[in-house]
């Protein structure tokens, strides 16, 4: 069914337009905002721990990192997680973390 464009040329005074907010995710380890990539979120909790948040549904500060082993390895272990989340993780919390983000971490292999 061919659907017919309406025209609607009709000038008007006010051309603002309601600008929509999209919230940027930007990975604290490459600095790269693309939510495209499904950037993981992680997640400081009331009690100060840092949880992994795939569903992105906890409530807390919340931080983004690229599904990427580098970025994980970067934002962990390099301490970029620890200042955007502005707390300090034990080695033992940033082992388990890794860890946890190898879990989620798909390795592209054969598309
Ligand atoms: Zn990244």
């Amino acid at each position: 069914m061919p659907v017919q464009t309406i025209p609607s040329m009709k000038k008007r005074s006010s051309s603002h337009q309601p600008v929509k907010r999209v919230p940027q995710r930007t990975c604290v380890a490459c600095r790269q905002v693309d939510d495209k990539r499904g950037l993981v979120r992680l997640v400081r909790t009331a009690a100060g721990a840092v949880e992994v948040d795939p569903t992105g549904k906890k409530a807390g500060r919340g931080a983004y990192l690229c599904p990427l082993a580098e970025c994980w390895e970067t934002g962990i272990t390099g301490g970029k997680l620890e200042h955007a989340l502005k707390v300090t993780l034990t080695r033992e919390r940033k082992e388990e973390l890794m860890r946890l983000g190898r879990d989620l971490i798909k390795e592209n292999v054969g598309g």
